[in-house]
C-alpha cells in the first residue's frame, strides 16, 4: 500500500460529502450507509481535522444535522459548510432581493432575507416544488429583468435516494438558463469560492486537506481544481463508469467512508 501512502502524505484535513457518502435519504429520512457512523466517529478521535461540505438544498442545516443526529452521526450545525447561509451572505452583501424557488424545508435559511420586489431568482433543490408553474413564475421574474441575476444551490445533475436516482437542481438550472439566455452563480460545489471558504473555516490550505464525495464531478473535480486531493467513494450515485471519467480522475476509489477513514488513518498526517 505505498501507493497510498503518497497519495495521502501530508493530508491534515478531511472535508465529507454527506449524501451518498454518511447516508441514503429517502422516506423516512433515510438510511446511514454502513460504517459511515463509525467511521465518522473514528476520524474526529485522530488528529485530522474534519469539516462536512454539503449541497443539501433541500433542507436547513439545522433539520440536515438533527436528522443525522438522529441516525447516529457525531455532527454539529457549526461543522457544516451548506449553500443556504453562503447565499444569504452574498445576497445581503449585494443587496438582492430574491424570489424563492425553493423547498419548503429551506425557507427558514431565507427568514432574514428581504424577498419584496425581486431583483434576482434563488433556486434550489425544490423536490416536487418543480412544477410548470413554479418554474415558469422564476422565469417571468428573471426575463423581465434588465440583467436577470439566478443563483443556483449547487448544480448537480442526480442523487441518490434510497428509491432510486433523483434529478437534481441542475437540471432544472440549466432550463432557466436557456429560457433567459443567461448564465447561473452556482454557490455550493463545485464552485471555488464554496470550498475555499470550508478550508478557511477549518484552517488549512488546499493541498492539506483531503476530499471525500460520490460526485465525481462536483466532489471530486471540483475538490481537484482548488488543490486539494480527493477520493471517490463507491457509495450514493457513484457508477462504475465514473472510474473512466473522461475528465475527472479521482486521487483514489473507496468502497466506502470506512475504507477511506482506514487509509487516512494509517497513512495521513505522516
Ligand atoms: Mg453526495
Amino acid at each position: 500500500m505505498d501507493a497510498w501512502g503518497e497519495r495521502l502524505a501530508g493530508v491534515r484535513g478531511v472535508l465529507l460529502d454527506i449524501s451518498g457518502v454518511l447516508y441514503d435519504g429517502g422516506e423516512g429520512g433515510g438510511t446511514p450507509i454502513a460504517g459511515s457512523v463509525e467511521a465518522v466517529a473514528r476520524l474526529k478521535q485522530s488528529r485530522l481535522k474534519v469539516r462536512f461540505c454539503t449541497n443539501e438544498s433541500q433542507k436547513s442545516r439545522g433539520k440536515l444535522v438533527g436528522l443525522l443526529r438522529r441516525l447516529g452521526f457525531d455532527i454539529s450545525e457549526g461543522e457544516v459548510t451548506a449553500p443556504a447561509p453562503a447565499a444569504c451572505l452574498i445576497l445581503k452583501e449585494r443587496g438582492l432581493r430574491p424570489h424563492l424557488l425553493v423547498h419548503d424545508g429551506v425557507r427558514s435559511e431565507f427568514e432574514q432575507v428581504d424577498t419584496s420586489n425581486p431583483n434576482c431568482v434563488v433556486i434550489a433543490d425544490a423536490g416536487d416544488g418543480f412544477s410548470y408553474q413554479n418554474m415558469n413564475k422564476a422565469f417571468q421574474v428573471l426575463v423581465q429583468l434588465e440583467k436577470p441575476v439566478l443563483i443556483s444551490l449547487g448544480k448537480g445533475r442526480y442523487y441518490k435516494e434510497t428509491s432510486g436516482l433523483m434529478l437534481d437542481v441542475g437540471a432544472y438550472m440549466k432550463a432557466l438558463e436557456y429560457a433567459c439566455g443567461i448564465e447561473a452563480e452556482v454557490v455550493g460545489k463545485p464552485s471555488p469560492e464554496f470550498f475555499k471558504s470550508a478550508l478557511q473555516e477549518m484552517g488549512l490550505e488546499a493541498h492539506q486537506a483531503i476530499m471525500i464525495g460520490d460526485d465525481i464531478v462536483g466532489d471530486v473535480g471540483g475538490a481537484q481544481r482548488c488543490g486539494m486531493r480527493a477520493l471517490q467513494v463507491r457509495t450514493g450515485k457513484f457508477r462504475p463508469s465514473d472510474e473512466h471519467h473522461p475528465e475527472v480522475k479521482a486521487d483514489g476509489y473507496v468502497d466506502n467512508l470506512a475504507e477511506a477513514v482506514d487509509l487516512l488513518l494509517q497513512h495521513a498526517d505522516k
